[in-house]
């Protein structure tokens, strides 16, 4: 049969195809996914869409940044009551007053644009200018015990960088992550800025988690969470910024301001119910002051528990896994009235911490226990604390902390701890400074990949332009 078609006709079924080719090629695609505010049901497609984001958000320069960031920061005032109080319904964790409390530092605190200042160098071979650049979609992963916090700050830090993100939220906290992700896309848009620079998927899997890792338009990952997921994160061949767990010890010398260290100690242990990972975790006292510190520790409203129910707490919340124990999900972030009700003590509501001594290597002092219950363990000397807190903290090299009068000790200890956060006479949060301490604040900190408390620049790549024989102004 012969068909009469003219060359026009031709032309347009020959475009009409060619642009169903495009279309149907994922490495090219450039069809906006459909989400609510950020939210998708597929990880491809949050992913897919935070990387036109990323397109679209390149254009826009570092002042139309920081407003999109202030939006971030405004969101995070204007819900941190209702964000705090989800987080305690879906996780369990923690307590409402002191989860506000992080969120006013998360917005006031976090840093912003400010730390990309670039570099120059001139002189006769011309001008060299070195920038802080984003490195496109940051997959990342946030953990159950600071949900909405630290996804807030690497929201903030992350797009100061000029990234836009990829979360897979803890199943946890899911639907608080999502509602975090929609208000922050909310406030953005209205801002002007592009949709979807802040992407996640609804319902996050161990399998979303892998496909996000693995994907090559997520450039670089950001994981903050446990040993478990820090491995798997790692096995993937691509930049990453890994904040891991951590278990700082606090040593306490004969030299020390006993009363301080009571009041610092317990301030700081029992913030939201010790699950910051930067919190002591175990108390290291030298024996000619043991007695003299519990007293102390127990006026600051603290209570003690026995031996025996310091053993039958641990066989009840502490859980072995091969050689390592960890805290059951169950214990986590618990008011100390809620575990002293394991045994029947009936306490007040705002009792900081319960304590009680243990050995050295007793499961308390070895897991990263996150709750309201603090070893105290009685050393010999400055030595034999040193090396008990050596001991403890397993290597990760993330915090410790310790009260003594002597600066050669604390020199001591700071050369041997090698830690990225090392607290001298005050309460180890005071390190990650914001509200408490000296110095810029992050929820995210990096140990085993050695970026420690992170800013803006950890999640940029550096670039250097030159111009060669030209623009030397002096
Ligand atoms: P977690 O390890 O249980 O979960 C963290 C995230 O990893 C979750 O989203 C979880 O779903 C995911 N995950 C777990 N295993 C995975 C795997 N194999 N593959 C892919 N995804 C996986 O941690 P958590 O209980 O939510 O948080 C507490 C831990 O995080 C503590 O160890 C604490 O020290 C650490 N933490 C560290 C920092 C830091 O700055 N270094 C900050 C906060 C928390």
């Amino acid at each position: 049969m012969y068909v009469n078609i003219t060359e026009e006709e031709i032309q347009k079924i020959v475009q009409r195809v060619v642009q169903n080719v495009i279309s149907n090629d994922s490495s090219t695609t450039t069809s906006q996914p459909k989400g609510e505010w950020g939210v998708f049901d597929d990880m491809n497609e949050a992913i897919e869409a935070a990387h036109i984001a990323f397109l679209k958000y390149e254009e826009f320069d570092i002042q139309d940044r920081k407003r999109f960031i202030d939006a971030v920061r405004q969101v995070t005032l204007d819900f941190k009551e209702e964000f705090s109080r989800m987080a305690v319904e879906q996780t369990k964790m923690g307590r409402v007053d002191h989860k506000i409390v992080k969120h006013i530092n998360v917005a006031k605190h976090a840093s912003g644009v400010e730390f990309l200042r670039p570099q120059a160098w001139s002189g006769q071979h011309g001008l060299a200018i070195e920038e802080y650049a984003p490195w496109g979609v940051i997959g990342n992963i946030s953990p159950s015990t600071h949900p909405s916090p630290t996804m807030l700050e690497n929201i903030i830090s992350q797009l100061s960088g000029g990234n836009t993100i990829v979360f897979n939220p803890h199943p946890v906290a899911a639907k608080l992550n999502v509602y975090v992700i929609q208000k922050c896309n909310q406030y953005i848009t209205k801002e002007g800025g592009p949709e979807n620079l802040v992407t996640c998927v609804a319902n996050p899997t161990l399998e979303s988690a892998q496909i996000m890792f693995g994907h090559p338009r997520t450039k670089l990952l950001s994981v903050t969470g446990g040993p478990g997921v820090v491995e798997a994160a790692m096995k993937f061949s691509k930049p990453i910024v890994a904040a891991g767990p951590g278990n700082p010890p606090v040593l306490i010398d004969e030299t020390a301001d006993l009363e301080l260290a009571a009041k610092e100690i317990t301030e700081s242990a029992s913030f939201d119910n010790n699950i910051l990972c930067i919190a002591e975790k175990e108390i290291f006292v030298v024996e000619s002051v043991f007695n003299q510190f519990m007293k102390l520790f127990e006026e600051q409203g603290n209570v003690k528990l026995v031996g025996s129910q310091m053993d039958q707490l641990a066989k009840k919340a502490l859980e072995k896994n091969g050689q390592h124990y960890f805290i059951g999900r169950d214990y986590v972030g618990r008011n100390a009235n809620v575990l002293a009700r394991e045994f029947g003590m009936n306490l007040s509501e705002d009792v900081p911490l319960l304590f009680g001594e243990t050995d050295k290597d007793h499961p308390w002092v070895v897991a990263e226990q996150m709750t309201s219950c603090i070893p105290v363990v009685g050393v010999k000397d400055f030595e034999e604390g040193l090396e008990c807190s050596i001991k403890a903290e397993h290597g990760f090299e993330h915090t410790a902390s310790i009260f003594t009068r002597d600066m050669n000790r604390a020199t001591v200890y700071a050369r041997k701890l090698k830690t990225d956060v090392l607290v001298i006479n005050g309460g180890s949060l005071r390190g990650n400074g914001g509200m408490t301490g000296e110095g810029y604040f992050s929820h995210t900190i990096a140990s085993p990949t050695g970026q420690g408390i992170t800013n803006p620049r950890d999640f940029t790549r550096r670039r250097r332009i030159t111009t060669a024989h030209a623009n030397r102004f002096i």
